[in-house]
């Protein structure tokens, strides 16, 4: 198994982490629970399971929780959950399925291969995205390209953080991602907030996830830029993560928090250019003042200027609140 040093670093902000002897509870799971900072996270983990891959489930629950924590110096919730059972269906994925159900406790559910190794479920981007979920309050059912786009904007930041990717491999993902979604022309003239109203019925994914992504980004770079690096999505973020993580708020209720709760003129106003945007937004003025080149396709991450110091930003390790 690989480890980077900013994974290890991630780790190493996260424990002590303690641990309770495992119980088999009657629906034949075996329960295991991790305390951080009196946070409590349960893993139920199926008795469908040999021995050696609960130990490897284990494992990369804890690197995946760890990544998780480093946004905010902690989880995102007091009390969580995460199940995990075989799946069914053969597949070549470590984790072919997964969702987050916001009941009573958060849960996020995995699907995972019969065995996998630790690092294989590690490098499996599946996970990074479920969790990254959980980094706002519960919005209800409406605006599905908010949270979508939020795992998608986070997923790929998670994963270089914790050294699984480079910088320049998750600006080309970010960059795949919205060439993606301008591939899907089929909803071109429809409001994004129209298309992922019926992102069930019609399909549109690519066009609804990566719209999301890119307000996120916009964001976090409007943030940073106009705060001289004082600001980022993380801090902006965790603020209504301190008041409101149990709650239950709708998009426009999150995103007028936002505003008040990080003084700024923004996260509202961004929320009625995408949710009325009739394509993914433009991007390459965004790439540009983060000092990130497109040629043919391909990346090129500068390495000096103003740019390339507020880029760096996004993908390092936000330090810990006083
Ligand atoms: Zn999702």
């Amino acid at each position: 198994m690989k480890h980077s040093a900013s994974a290890l670093l991630l780790i190493a902000l996260l424990s002590p982490a303690s641990l309770a002897s495992p119980a088999t509870t009657a629906d034949e799971t075996t329960r295991y629970l991790r305390v951080q900072d009196g946070r409590q996270l349960e893993v139920l983990i199926s008795n469908q399971f040999k021995p050696a891959m609960r130990d490897n489930l284990m494992q990369w629950v804890d690197y995946i929780a760890a990544a998780l924590g480093g946004v905010y110096g902690h989880w995102p919730t007091r009390h969580w959950q995460i199940s995990i059972a075989p799946t069914a269906a053969s597949s070549s994925e470590p984790i072919p399925w997964a969702q987050v159900r916001r009941e009573d406790i958060t849960r996020v559910e995995f699907f995972t291969a019969a065995f996998a190794s630790a690092d294989e479920l590690q490098r499996a981007w599946t996970s990074y995205h479920e969790l990254a979920h959980l980094l706002i309050p519960y919005q209800g059912s409406g605006d599905a390209w908010f949270s979508e786009g939020l795992a998608s904007y986070y997923q790929n930041i998670l994963q270089a953080r914790a050294g699984l990717i480079s910088e320049r491999e998750m600006w080309q993902r970010l960059y795949n991602g919205f060439q993606r979604g301008l591939a899907e022309t089929q909803f071109d003239g429809q409001a994004l907030q129209a298309v992922s109203d019926r992102l069930r019925e019609d399909g549109g994914f690519m066009r609804v996830y990566w719209s999301g992504a890119w307000y996120f980004l916009a964001a976090d770079t409007r943030l940073r830029l106009q705060s001289g690096g004082k600001l980022s999505l993380d801090k902006a973020l965790e603020r209504l993560n301190q008041c409101c993580a149990e709650e239950r708020l709708p998009v426009p209720e999150i995103v007028a928090r936002l505003d008040q709760l990080n003084r700024v003129v923004l996260f509202s106003i961004l929320y009625d250019e995408v949710a009325n945007s009739t394509a993914v937004p433009p991007f390459a003025a965004i790439f540009a003042s983060l000092g990130i080149d497109i040629e043919d396709g391909q990346i090129r991450l500068q390495e000096t200027g103003p740019g390339a110091r507020l880029r760096r930003g996004i993908v390092a390790v936000p330090a810990p609140a006083l």
